[in-house]
């Protein structure tokens, strides 16, 4: 029995919504792209939404609605997939990291104030990006108090953490960050096959972003410089990029938001299945703040290394043998070569690398059976033996 970490979950219904674009008259961005991003915004209890092409782009328009740039800084955490700090690069800014807290993964509101009471007046972040990691929502209310005395503009990268709650609210509501960024890959709790969202409060920022994500083109005359030619017209007056998401898409994605609650529920039932059958092996199992309802994109168990000598990477190897799609996350960007060439070092943040050191993803999503569950859980008791 092969079982993958990650898988999407495709139905009739879904099929349905996409075969329906396809015979329609639009199939890049149109009505359904509009219906897929009021359904987000709803569901976020946002103002406004933004779909775009993958969640790449849409911290990458995130950053630059912000104002980053070149001589600007964001600072976000090195247990991410590298997007989170390349969308700095990619606006000309520079990146910083905050280490991790060592039981969730999570940016930690500890070292973000230590770090920022240690930088000069010209090296302090004008972005803080923290990543809800796992679909753990951050302590968001310390850190947007942290953000808020220095100044910094807050954006989420919940590309894990769609249908997560912090304190009761929906992660993407716009009460602690100026925007909200959700990623549909297929391994992420709902998907469009490759598609990203960014959900904010702000008419202004929602202006800009729609502006980004086509070209920087606008059809409408009160933005415009002069008059215009006629009927045709446009005028560009940014410089933005085609990040548009297809109809097509964006009809699979509506129809998946129906089922996020649903998602979600079976992800938080699996984790806690997780929770007793792994209990008693040599793992840290993965912490909860009590003020969360984590999305459980992903459960990485972490090897204890004071309960056993057993190495991860044999743990590893043993369950992709049996044919279990372990995986890990994630290697601390800042190890990346791209970032070594920055400056960065091994050492410069130990709770983010010992978090990788230790860390496998085991396998979780919602059409997970409790029997191939089981199988997962002997496969990795035997590993430990
Ligand atoms: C998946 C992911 C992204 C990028 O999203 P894509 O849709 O794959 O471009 C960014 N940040 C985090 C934390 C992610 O997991």
């Amino acid at each position: 029995m092969k079982i993958p970490y990650a898988r999407q979950s495709i139905s009739d219904a879904d099929v349905l919504a996409v075969t329906e674009v396809l015979r329609s008259d639009w199939l890049t961005q149109g009505p359904a792209v509009v219906r897929f991003e009021k359904a987000v915004a709803d569901y976020c209890g946002a103002r406004h939404a933004v779909a775009v092409n993958s969640g790449t782009s849409a911290l990458h328009i995130a950053c630059l609605a912000a104002g980053l740039g070149p001589g600007d800084s964001l600072w976000t955490s090195p247990n991410t997939f590298v997007a989170s700090a390349n969308c700095a690069l990619y606006c000309g800014a520079s990146v910083g990291f905050v280490d991790v807290d060592s039981r969730t993964g999570n940016l930690s509101p500890e070292d973000l104030e230590r770090r920022l009471g240690r930088a000069s007046r010209g090296s302090l972040p004008k972005v803080i990006l923290p990543v809800h990691f796992a679909g753990h929502p951050c302590d968001m209310d310390r850190i947007a108090g942290i953000a808020g005395k220095y100044g910094a503009i807050l954006i989420e990268d919940a590309c894990h953490a769609l249908g997560a709650r912090y304190r009761g609210e929906p992660v993407g509501s716009g009460r602690y960050a100026s925007m909200t960024v959700f990623s549909f890959h297929p391994v992420k709790v709902a998907t469009t096959g490759e598609g990203g969202v960014v959900v904010t409060n702000s008419p202004a920022l929602f202006e800009r972003l729609a502006l980004l994500r086509s070209h920087g083109i606008t059809r409408d005359p009160a933005r415009m410089q002069g008059p215009p030619h006629g009927p045709w017209y446009y005028e560009q007056i940014d410089m933005g990029f085609n990040y548009r998401l297809t109809d097509i898409q964006a009809a699979l994605g509506e129809s998946q938001l129906g089922r996020v609650d649903a998602f979600v529920a079976r992800r938080r039932f699996l984790a806690a299945r997780y929770d007793d059958l792994l209990a008693g092996l040599p793992l840290i199992l993965p912490g909860r703040h009590p003020d969360v309802l984590p999305a459980w994109h992903l459960y990485v168990v972490r090897l204890d290394p004071a309960r056993t000598g057993k190495n991860r990477r044999r743990v590893f190897e043993a369950m992709r043998s049996e044919g279990i799609g372990v995986n890990v996350h994630y290697i601390p960007v800042h190890t990346q070569p791209v970032y070594r060439e920055r400056g960065f070092r091994n050492g410069d943040f130990p709770a983010a690398e010992a978090f990788y050191e230790h860390a496998i993803s085991i396998p979780l999503f919602p059409d997970l059976t409790e029997g191939a569950q089981d199988v997962v859980v002997d496969a990795l008791r035997r590993a430990l033996a």
